[in-house]
């Protein structure tokens, strides 16, 4: 039975290092050796794996032999194939991608890794942007400027946003581009190459993964027809999942869940923290983030204490 006791928890990835140091100190990156202690405590904490249409089919018919646990990776990040893949493949665990195709399709980054990568890169000790004064002397100093700088352009239209990040590159006296191989999104063929392997499949992520409320109602059908579009043709499948970018409360509208809806995806995620006990929020299923310091074992075999009270 779908419970308290035994929900469907989804967990959201983003990238991966390759070496055990987080060498990217930024929420999107964890390592190799973290994911893989990752999956062990899922397991032993009684969670079963399923794929995102078995976990809605559970939802449906509201009964499970057990707590049941998705993975999802966001963004298209290469890692994901090159880390993730082989460790999900050991164990027969089969996963779901979301992707932002214009973004693939065109070999651009999302707009918060060029941040990240930015603030990385420059030799500079300090600079100003928005009026405010930022110190790059440590690396907590680094990673401070990129959260902050990530939270005021979240608040901004992409045009805004894409005006901007040209003048923070150019406050930080580096070059737009950056070729670090662990910010490296997927290509297509990839992707495909990943889709034959039956560990991955595919759900859209938006087209330039602008956050929707921040768009007109035109600019957001854009974004979801030329998304979905794109994901059946790689995905070959109808099962179509949608995640909203950045996915938290108020950064998607019901424009957007009717949108979906009229076009027969099957559920869209959210980031808004939780676990799925009905089909009430079938689109804004919760999804749990994991960034490289989330202590999965410990959340996982803490949560039937932190919902005694419901
Ligand atoms: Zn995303």
């Amino acid at each position: 039975m779908i419970s308290f006791r035994d929900p469907w928890v989804i967990l959201c990835y983003h990238g991966f290092t390759s070496s055990q140091r987080e060498t990217l100190d930024d929420f999107c990156f964890v390592s190799r050796e973290k994911f893989e202690r990752d999956l062990d405590d899922v397991a032993s904490a009684g969670f079963r794996f399923v794929d995102l249409k078995s976990g809605i089919q559970n939802l449906a018919l509201g009964c499970s032999t057990g707590p049941l646990l998705s993975l999802t990776f966001d963004d298209g990040f290469a890692s994901v194939f090159d880390v993730a893949g082989p460790l999900l493949q050991k164990r027969s665990i089969r996963a779901t991608c979301f992707l932002p195709s214009q973004l693939l399709e065109q070999g651009r980054k999302p707009w918060f890794v060029e941040v990240l990568s930015a603030v990385k890169r420059s030799a500079k000790s300090e600079f100003t942007f928005f009026g405010r004064e930022f110190s790059l002397q440590s690396d907590t100093d680094r990673s401070v400027a990129n959260r902050m700088i990530q939270s005021y352009l979240k608040l901004l239209h992409p045009l805004a946003i894409h005006l901007l990040i040209d003048d923070l590159c150019s406050e930080l006296a580096v070059s737009r581009s950056c070729n670090s191989p662990e910010l490296r999104l997927a290509s297509r063929s990839e992707c495909e190459l990943a889709a034959s392997t039956k560990v991955f499949e595919f759900g859209a992520h938006s087209a330039s993964h602008a956050i929707h409320s921040q768009l007109s109602m035109a600019e957001v059908s854009k974004e979801i027809d030329e998304s979905l579009a794109w994901t059946k043709e790689l995905q070959r499948g109808e099962n179509l999942f949608y995640a909203y970018p950045n996915g938290r409360s108020g950064d998607f509208t019901s424009f957007c869940i009717s949108s979906l809806k009229n076009r027969g995806v099957v559920a869209a995620l959210s980031t808004i923290p939780g676990w799925n006990l009905s089909l009430r929020h079938r689109f804004a299923l919760r999804r749990f983030c994991v960034g490289p310091r989330t202590d999965v074992r410990k959340f996982l075999s803490g949560w039937r204490w932190r919902i005694k009270g419901f």
